[in-house]
């Protein structure tokens, strides 16, 4: 289980998925010849041939005496097109438990977006109905991002929407949040749109040491070195790559800690540059 320590913010790692699995699963130039062109990734980002590692877990944010749930996963028993995500049964409940969060201790929710994979644990099936997960819990929900989905219908992933966000609008526990909402002095959600219309990432600052939980601005950090790789579920790709080419620019040469949202291995390192672009350094 990783976990990391910024100033006096705790941030602690649950896994609900983590395999490896071919590159253009997610980004469609990201066959394994092009994977072995990076060398760097093995062992912890990629294997010897070709295959990328990926993670899906929620991340615990302790500040200030908050605990702060960042990204649900995808949840159990939610009907959804793709075969792996589809009506799963995992013990993720128990091991969030088991890592010293049971979910009512949980006060805030975030979700940097609304996709399948960052809002399914926002709400678990009981009786046949949706109900939210973290019942102690304020949900913070971009509302640029809220708006989009909820007008866009129902997603080719399933009902995303419908089964994950709007429950937890009706039960009165959502708050709809503008871009670089302050969560408390420590934690600020840090615009970056682009792989979906509202996504934002979480900006960490506490006793002079920072990280950034990245979202989706990369899903791999193959794309430190192919800042213009797409995923296949940008919203918008030339966006999305400008938003990412922004970001690890920023954080280039600095000590501020990136943890990667769908990364695997060490979770986390520091961007340098690298070839003509830049690396995770573990
Ligand atoms: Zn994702």
């Amino acid at each position: 289980m990783n976990s990391w320590q910024i100033g006096d913010v705790r941030v602690t790692s649950v896994v609900e998925f983590d395999a490896p699995i071919p590159g253009e699963f997610v980004m469609p130039q990201a066959d394994a010849a092009a994977v072995q062109h990076h060398p760097w990734l093995v062992p912890h980002f990629a294997t010897e041939e070709g295959f990328i590692h990926l993670r899906i877990q929620l991340l615990v944010v302790e500040s200030q005496g908050r605990r702060i749930a960042i990204d649900t996963c995808l949840g159990n028993d939610k009907p959804r097109t793709n075969e792996f995500f589809h009506e799963l049964q995992t013990p993720f409940l128990a091991d969030l438990e088991a890592a010293g969060f049971p979910r009512e201790s949980i006060d805030t929710v975030v979700c940097t977006h609304l996709h399948v994979d960052h809002v399914g644990w926002n709400t678990m099936l009981v009786d046949g109905e949706w109900v939210p997960t973290f019942p102690n819990a304020r949900y913070l929900i971009g509302r640029v991002e809220s708006e989009h989905w909820d007008a866009y219908g129902i997603h080719e992933d399933g009902d995303v929407y419908g089964d994950s966000v709007r429950p937890i609008i009706e039960a009165g526990l959502a708050d709809l949040v503008e871009f670089g909402h302050r969560i408390t002095d420590e934690i600020v959600m840090e615009p970056t749109p682009g792989h979906s219309p509202g996504h934002q990432s979480v900006h960490i600052t506490s006793g002079g040491a920072e990280a950034l939980i990245t979202g989706d601005v990369m899903h791999h950090p193959v794309q430190m070195s192919e800042p213009d790789w797409q995923s296949l579920f940008d919203s918008d790709v030339d966006h999305a790559r400008a938003t990412r080419r922004e970001l690890l620019a920023r954080y280039a040469g600095t000590d501020v800690l990136v943890i990667g949202t769908h990364f695997a291995g060490p979770g986390a390192g520091h961007v340098v540059a690298g070839g003509e672009a830049w690396r995770l350094q573990v």
